[in-house]
């Protein structure tokens, strides 16, 4: 090598790394040119990194804002074990250890410290910043600043107030997860001024994706990780009952494991996570609340009992597998049941704008589930990210293509019922409702509507209704029928879905995943 570089020679005498990683370098280098920076990239890509190393370089202090109190510790106390001048400011503080603290940053001895967002609170704390020598303002977990990321904090939005406190201090942002609505969204809450974007790829190349129709969740799930010998993981579930039934039922099966969510007291929750990071229990059976800063390189599989809310949350999650770049194993159990239930959350939600959005999201998450592409061209298009690889080798539809079967009839019948019903009466139905015709329920909607007397009417008795929902939602994603997105989305049959019907041209569908047999099990 050539003579080191003055970030080299930081790199390696204060974190005993030899090279960096892809793009820390560049990052650095424009947020000590003074530019305000934006850097997206993926769980366990070395973002803190990308702010601690510059701070060492350049004069003055760094302030760095981040969403989580337990992190914050953790990471003044690395610094410190390597030497470098960096402590936090939060509300967990005794008032004289807070003062002493203020004391040392205003005596110029300190190189980063830490701010928990609460502490934005109020014009007096902004008064004491301005007298500080901050000379950069790092913002972690940015997307926090978004309500349409996955992790929206209100007293993020405070941050427009430190940085108008501080002008003229340059800003790098960081952050592992933007759509691109996110990112226009952090670049425009924190003012960014013609930010340098830096986005790396969010492929995780050795993570294995994996999506199966949920049925006997607990023995799946445990045989999942039996078949895995001593291997950790983290089971994600939606609710915290669930998360205590699930560890509860896997000890049953001999799997040593815990649960952990935000009902847990604080002891039992840094008991059960210490417990986890020291490999003395394998399993750990979470909340979303389990995970944000959780630096366990050796997590080798997640499994989603329930349906997450949106991809990006999904996305998240997986990424706490593998973060040592050896392969894990991604598993979600997918139900139109759980789609359900947070449709019915979804509905409470006041906010037009934000139950659409919602509504939006977890109809992008059902796709996924319940699509027979590659899950890894579906999870980084959500990204804004082209992948090009015919076979990704490591997901179950590019390893297991899905079955596919001749549903010409099948196609037929649901679209000709949906016209049927539009010339009936004009109305305005749903999947659910078509596929109840067919199979000639006698419901209490079908009955009022007299649809039990159109002619189309059971003639797809040899279905459950399940399944004509899934071939509903194919012919949808066909572009056959269209679909209103809302708590009842409604469908019509497109032009293209007319062309198919009158040419009777034969339709191949992927064997829909409500009448797939699940693998017998072993035990
Ligand atoms: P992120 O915040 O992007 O999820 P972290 O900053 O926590 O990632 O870094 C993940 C891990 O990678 C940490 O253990 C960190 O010490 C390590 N790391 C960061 N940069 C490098 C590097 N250049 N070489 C080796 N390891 C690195
Ligand atoms: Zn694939």
């Amino acid at each position: 090598m050539t003579a080191a570089s003055p970030l080299h020679e930081l790199l390696k005498t204060h974190f005993g790394y030899d090279s960096f990683r892809p793009l820390q370098e560049d990052i650095m280098h424009s947020a000590l040119g003074g530019r305000d920076t934006l850097a997206i990239l993926p769980t366990g890509a070395g973002k803190s990194l990308c702010y601690q190393l510059p701070a060492l370089a350049r004069e003055g202090l760094t302030l760095v804002v981040s969403p989580l109190i337990a992190l914050m510790k953790d990471q003044v106390d690395q610094l410190s074990a390597s030497g470098i001048p960096a402590t936090f400011l939060n509300s967990t503080l005794e008032p004289d250890e807070a003062r002493r603290r203020l004391d040392a940053i205003r005596a110029g001895k300190l190189k980063l410290v830490y701010l928990a967002p609460e502490r934005l609170m109020g014009g007096r704390f902004l008064e004491t910043v301005r007298s500080w020598q901050v000379t950069a303002l790092a913002v972690d977990e940015a997307h926090c600043i978004s309500e349409w990321g996955h992790d929206f904090r209100p007293e993020y939005r405070r941050l427009r107030e430190l940085r108008a406190a501080l002008p003229g201090v340059p800003v790098i942002a960081l952050t592992a997860t933007a759509t691109p609505r996110v990112r226009e969204d952090i670049v425009r809450q924190l003012g960014l001024r013609d930010p340098a974007v830096f986005l790396a790829s969010f492929n995780r190349p050795n993570l294995h994706y994996l999506v199966e129709p949920k049925k006997d969740a607990v023995k799946r799930i445990a045989r999942f990780i039996l078949e895995r010998g001593q291997d950790s993981g983290i089971v994600y579930c939606q609710s915290r009952k669930r998360t205590e039934e699930m560890a509860a039922a896997l000890r049953h099966a001999g799997i040593a494991a815990l649960p952990y969510h935000a009902g847990l007291d604080a002891a039992a929750r840094a008991r059960h996570q210490e417990a986890f990071l020291r490999d003395e229990t394998r399993v750990i059976c979470a909340t979303v609340a389990f995970g944000m800063g959780i630096d366990k390189p050796d997590v080798r599989f997640v499994i989603h009992a329930d349906l997450p809310k949106n991809l990006e949350g999904y996305y998240q999650e997986t990424g706490r597998a593998g973060r040592d770049g050896l392969p894990a194993d991604c598993l979600l159990l997918f139900s139109r049941g759980d789609v359900m239930k947070h449709v019915g959350f979804i509905q409470e939600i006041p906010d037009d704008e934000a139950r659409q959005h919602a509504h939006a999201q977890l109809e992008q998450m059902a796709d996924f589930a319940e699509s027979d592409a590659c899950r890894r061209i579906d999870l980084l298009g959500y990204f804004g990210e082209t992948w090009t690889e015919e076979n990704c080798g490591a997901c179950d539809a590019c390893l297991s293509p899905r079955e596919t079967w001749d549903a010409t009839v099948e196609a037929q019948k649901l679209l000709s019922c949906a016209i049927r019903v539009r010339q009936a009466d004009g109305g305005d139905v749903g999947l659910r409702h078509l596929a109840d015709i067919l199979i000639g329920s006698r419901s209490e909607k079908i009955l009022a509507h007299q649809h039990d007397r159109l002619r189309t009417y059971g003639i797809g008795r040899e279905h459950p209704a399940a399944v004509w929902a899934e071939i509903g939602r194919q012919l949808v994603r066909k572009g056959w029928l269209a679909q209103e997105s809302g708590r009842f989305p409604t469908v019509a049959v497109t032009r293209e879905g007319m062309a198919v019907l009158r040419a009777r041209e034969s339709v191949i569908l992927t064997r829909p995943l409500a009448s797939a047999k699940t693998p017998t099990s072993r035990r």
